[in-house]
């Protein structure tokens, strides 16, 4: 049998990371199995779908470099399948038309809560008489279409990540909806789970990976592929992400969306490693750090976890750092530009090209996330930096003028370089008669306006390139003067 799975994203948000895990989980499966990964954009709620949220999957979905072999298919393009075989069921009698208005399901609701029963429908219409339906008919009422479920049954399958589960018929909540309401003589909309699974049988889905909050619907689903004569797939529910305080990750915890970590400048490898390891252990031995590639030669369901996964923030910018601390410098300047372009910093990414190529390899040890690029290379960008209250103060210190001064004079008749800002530094040190570290902390603060960031004298060599470096000298030198 050949491997088919299936990501089936509904476009009524962004790429969600749950939805983006299941794609991983699938991706890899499928991969390791050397079988085909299908792209099914579900997009039968017409009222919260919508174009956008299909582009932002199918972008996101890319971007991981989950890519998928089939699709991507719409389900809206699907309908008349999905109506025929509805038909299909109401001719073997597997289906029928109920007319209960939402009055009287709403009544048969309060009395079980009355009693303290769990909702269900009663499967009161099941065996209408010709002439009970024609009376309804006659009312006006719109029927919708109900799949028949034996309360008797028992249903359970070998779920790849959580063993034996059994459900019982009668826990289904009574006979199904299947189509929404429509004419009598008419198929209104199918729905949800009626055309997952005409979808499934269709696609010749082998293995059905999804997330745990669908394992009530697959009982369900079982049911209806024996209806239609089908083989039933295998089922494998992942484990939910949770948030910190161990609840199902939402919307409410912040940055839940692919573009919004991708945005922060998390890349897409470190994400795709992380969201593996959400929920998946490698086997002993296997680096934490591994490509999607790696992790699909090794990926098997028996070391999912049953149990919830916790997102860490930690984790996830550690990753990110292990990435970013080895990506070649070419690429990581191309991954910052675009940072510091939206930043509004002037660049110009041909001519500048060198200078942004040795910035990168200057910032690239203390990165965590690409975003970060913004903050620590200001001083490099704007012609006006400030200087921090602290920089303000270690440059009103005594001797910090003079070596500061001897260091300007120096530089308009020396070009700079490692070896001769090193001798530029040992003047400032002389003619101020001050200690080294002292001065320093003060060309620190003088050049970047700051006491901390990227390491000093190359950071000096960068602002020298583009002119600012004595400006910014003749600045710091208004203001260790002022104090005199
Ligand atoms: N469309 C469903 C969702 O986005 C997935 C359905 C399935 O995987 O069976 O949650």
């Amino acid at each position: 049998m050949s491997v088919r799975v299936r990501i089936a994203p509904s476009p009524t948000g962004n790429l969600h990371i749950g939805t983006a895990r299941t794609a991983v989980f699938n991706w890899l499966f499928a991969r390791h199995q050397g079988g085909t990964f299908v792209l099914r954009i579900e997009d039968t709620d017409l009222e919260r779908s919508r174009p956008e949220y299909t582009q932002n999957i199918l972008d996101g979905l890319t971007w991981l470099g989950l890519t998928w072999d089939e699709g991507p298919t719409f389900q809206t393009k699907r309908m008349d399948l999905y109506r025929q075989k509805v038909q299909q069921l109401l001719d073997q009698g597997l289906a029928y038309r109920a007319y209960d208005t939402p009055e009287e399901l709403n009544a048969i609701r309060e009395a079980q809560k009355a009693q303290g029963q769990a909702p269900r429908y009663d499967n009161r219409h099941r065996d209408l008489t010709p002439e009970q339906e024609a009376a309804y008919i006659a009312e006006g009422r719109k029927p919708v279409i109900r799949f028949k479920i034996d309360d008797e049954r028992e249903i359970a399958w070998q779920d790849l990540v959580r063993g034996t589960v059994t459900w019982k018929g009668r826990d289904l909540g009574g006979d199904m909806v299947i189509a929404r309401a429509a004419d009598a003589d008419d198929i209104g909309q199918p729905l949800y789970n009626f055309v997952v699974v005409v979808d499934d049988i269709d696609m010749q889905i082998s293995h059905v990976i999804r997330g745990e909050d669908h394992i009530g619907n697959t009982p369900k689903q079982i049911l209806l592929y024996e209806a239609l004569g089908a083989t039933v797939p295998q089922f494998g529910h992942t484990p939910l992400i949770l948030n910190q305080a161990g609840a199902k990750l939402s919307k409410r915890d912040g940055v839940t969306s692919i573009s919004d970590f991708q945005k922060m400048g998390y890349t897409a490898e470190a994400l795709a490693n992380y969201m593996t390891l959400l929920g998946w252990s490698p086997p002993e031995g296997m680096n934490e750090i591994f490509s999607l590639e790696e992790a699909a030669q090794h990926f098997s369901f028996e070391r999912v976890n049953k149990a919830g996964a916790k997102f860490d923030w930690d984790k996830l910018n550690w990753i990110n750092s292990q990435y970013l601390h080895h990506l070649p410098v070419e690429q990581l300047t191309d991954l910052l530009i675009p940072y510091w372009q939206s930043a509004g910093y002037e660049l110009d990414p041909v001519g500048d090209r060198a200078w942004l190529e040795q910035l990168s390899a200057l910032i690239a040890p203390s990165l965590v996330r690409l975003e970060d690029a913004v903050a620590m290379t200001r001083y490099l960008f704007v012609a006006d930096v400030g200087f921090t209250d602290a920089a303000a103060n270690q440059l009103k210190l005594p001797g910090v003028g003079t070596a500061l001064q001897s260091i300007l004079t120096g530089l308009k008749t020396t070009e700079l370089t490692p070896d001769t800002a090193q001798s530029l530094i040992q003047q400032g040190v002389e003619a101020a008669k001050v200690k080294k570290g002292v001065v320093m902390k003060s060309l620190r603060a003088a050049l970047t306006g700051d006491l901390q960031g990227p390491e000093l004298v190359p950071s000096w060599l960068l602002l020298n390139q583009h002119q600012i470096d004595q400006p910014r000298l003749r600045q710091a030198l208004a203001v260790a003067e002022s104090s005199s």
